[in-house]
């Protein structure tokens, strides 16, 4: 399974410090995340977030990737055409038409860049449409 992790430090009711961790992985085929609060000092324990799509980029997103770095996605080889990873992005980010295209802009220059998991995820579906992409860490 390709996941990450990351723990951040948040205050308990207790008054204790205690601890959330977020996950984002692949979860049959999809794109998941969840999030968890536990507390040492006095066993509180609850599951705040566990469902499909991206996390929140404010607050989760930018810290998984601070704390386990960007991965970029890339074209491998140059393709006659990348209607089909347009579509990719349309159908699993939810972004405009230009937006979209701007994407591919990027796949096929610099790479696009988000975290691994999520770029994980988007080689498996560009891959099943044909689009040879890989993944640098
Ligand atoms: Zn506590």
């Amino acid at each position: 399974m390709t996941g990450q992790t990351v723990k951040i430090a948040a205050l308990c009711e207790c008054g204790h410090m205690a601890v959330q961790q977020v996950n984002q992985f692949i979860n049959r085929g999809e794109l998941w995340w969840d999030a968890e609060f536990s507390c040492d000092s006095c066993g509180s324990y609850r599951c705040e977030h566990a469902g499909p799509g991206t996390a929140p980029d404010d607050e989760w997103r930018q810290a998984l990737l601070a704390a386990n770095g960007a991965a970029r996605l890339r074209l491998v080889r140059p393709v006659p055409s990348l209607v089909q990873a347009m579509k990719v992005f349309r159908d699993v980010s939810g972004v405009s038409l230009p937006q979209a295209r701007g994407l591919v802009e990027q796949l096929s220059s610099d790479g696009v860049v988000g975290t691994l998991a999520e770029m994980e995820f988007l080689k498996t579906r560009l891959q099943l449409r044909g689009i040879p992409v890989d993944v640098d860490r």
